[in-house]
């Protein structure tokens, strides 16, 4: 039997920051119009800068995880799409674009950068519909941020010797590109941006749930008049993305996804001449020390785990916190959950919205059932989850062992488990005791303790006294079973370029 279950629709309880006490009014509903959106019925294939039907012709449902409404139908590549799409991607690379001036290329990305911008509204909300994120989040960080990748890369992709000084950078060629749904667009960028400032050209395979922005960018491609070849979408099963990876004229693999299809990949392209970087799971320690500013800590340890539905590689999913101050924590963080609002992903006050998919939601409840069966204590705010769509009540575990599945292995849904700790030593040991590696927080009044704990704690990115931030030029990756190479900055660049030696 489950021991989580959707909860029954019944009035609002939920407390909008007053904990469960009586709530004497309520949000008036604040809904983002869809209006202005425009969702064709049917998406082909987006390769030499046209959509065509797959061949043979084939087609997938892609829905709204708030509704359960389908939103439209996408082409389902076969394997002679990837052929066509490895081919306009390699002829634009030999032909046009790798032999453009890195001042050229950069006019494109600066002109994608700024089409985004003026289009971000219809993105933000079409990202939402098909993501099932709270438009806030993809109005005010992942639209703004996808756009700023394409800016920052413009701007190096005339300087790129500058970047690696006398070693005469030249592009990779053809880039297979897979990314997940937890952030379609912002994935998107994170790939294609890097990859044309170099002068690579791209084809990318969106996640299966997710693929409406990235088609809604090919429109962007073709309004910014990209030559044709340079950037390719198409749509398919997880197959597909394993035919691009060991498609034999393909230079370069990104991935960013699970573990298990990371470890795949990188069996397939072992031996082959083809540049990997993978960027995987997590399960990131928050590591609150007794002198942290409490306050800003419960804001960040909120924001580490709830943001996206906790739907984040990089969710600080594990929270240790220093036992001296463990209780007012607690409470603190109970009470800041219970305002945490939850539904429809398109009302503007909306924290929490909908999980991706029914699969990734039974994932989340199955994971939440073993954490109860293995003794843990559960937490949920008595708030309302609407009758249709997949959603989780954001919650919280404590009397967590480390042995526990809810502290080793990654949810990717709104759920924290709250460990305690003595000494910064302890801390560190438990936080490292994981086989992911790709983020860490530290709490802490202390700078000396913040490099120290930074310097010990085996993860690619440690936010001390913030957590999630992101930026175009600030790297990001894993160590261990997070994966490999660096996305971001300067390091991203490398990634995409071949270095040939001294000039
Ligand atoms: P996957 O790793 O399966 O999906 C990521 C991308 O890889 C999608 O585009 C997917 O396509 C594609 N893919 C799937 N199988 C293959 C394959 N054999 N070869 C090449 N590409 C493939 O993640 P899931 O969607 O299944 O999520 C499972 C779990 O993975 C989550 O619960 C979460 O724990 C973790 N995850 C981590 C992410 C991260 O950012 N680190 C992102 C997403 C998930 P398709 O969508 O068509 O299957």
């Amino acid at each position: 039997m489950a021991l989580t279950r959707k909860p029954e629709a019944k009035p609002a309880a939920a407390s909008w920051g007053m904990g469960a006490r009586d709530v004497p009014w309520e949000y008036a509903a604040a809904p983002e119009s869809t209006d202005h959106i425009r969702i064709e019925r049917e998406y082909g294939l987006f390769i030499d800068n046209q959509f065509a039907p797959a061949r043979p012709k084939a087609t997938f449902e892609v829905i709204n995880p708030a509704t359960e409404e389908v939103l439209s139908r996408v082409a389902r590549a076969s394997k002679a799409d990837v052929n066509r799409a490895v081919s306009a991607a390699r002829r634009a690379h030999d032909t046009v674009w790798s032999r453009m001036p890195g001042s050229e290329r950069a006019k494109y990305l600066y002109r994608i950068a700024r089409i985004m911008q003026e289009r971000s509204r219809e993105f933000a909300v079409v990202e939402t519909m098909n993501s099932g994120k709270p438009i806030k989040e993809s109005r005010d960080v992942d639209v703004p941020l996808a756009a700023a990748h394409f800016f920052y890369y413009a701007g190096w992709a005339d300087k790129l010797e500058y970047a690696f000084p006398n070693r005469r950078p030249t592009s990779l060629g053809v880039a297979a590109q897979i990314i997940p749904w937890n952030f379609p667009l912002l994935m998107l960028a994170w790939k294609i941006a890097p990859a044309l400032a170099c002068g690579n050209t791209v084809i990318l395979k969106p996640a299966s749930t997710t693929p409406l922005t990235a088609y809604l960018f090919a429109d962007v491609v073709r309004q910014a008049e990209l030559p044709p070849g340079v950037v390719n979408i198409i749509t398919g099963p997880g197959e597909i993305g394993m035919e691009l990876v060991r498609h034999p004229q393909v230079d370069k693999v990104a991935f960013t996804g699970s573990t298990a299809v990371g470890k795949l990949i990188a069996r397939a392209v072992a031996g082959t001449h083809k540049k990997v970087t993978l960027e995987l799971g997590g399960k990131a320690a928050n590591i609150v020390f007794d002198d942290a500013p409490l306050d800003q800590a419960i804001e960040g340890i909120i924001n580490g785990i709830y943001f996206n539905q906790g739907e984040v590689c990089c969710a600080g999913s594990r929270l240790f916190v220093q036992e001296s101050v463990y209780e007012p924590l607690l409470d603190k963080l109970k009470d800041r959950l219970s305002t945490l609002r939850v539904g429809d992903p398109l009302d503007k006050n909306t924290d929490v919205g909908a999980i991706n998919s029914a699969g990734q939601l039974a994932k989340i409840a199955e994971l939440v059932d073993s954490g109860i069966a293995e003794g843990a204590e559960i937490f949920q705010p008595d708030c309302v989850l609407p009758d249709k769509g997949f959603f989780f009540r954001p919650t919280l575990f404590t009397g967590v062992s480390q042995s526990h599945r809810i502290a080793q292995e990654e949810i990717f849904g709104p759920v924290l488990s709250v460990l305690t700790f003595r000494t910064p030593e302890e801390a560190v040991e438990k936080a490292n005791n994981t086989p992911y590696g790709l983020s860490a927080g530290v709490w802490t009044e202390k700078g000396s303790r913040i490099f120290k704990m930074v310097s010990a704690m085996k993860a690619g990115v440690v936010w001390a006294n913030t957590f999630n931030r992101f930026d175009p030029t600030s790297p990001f990756g894993g160590y261990k079973e997070s994966g490999y190479g660096r996305e971001g900055g300067l390091h991203g660049l490398a990634a995409y370029t071949r270095l040939d030696g001294a000039a």
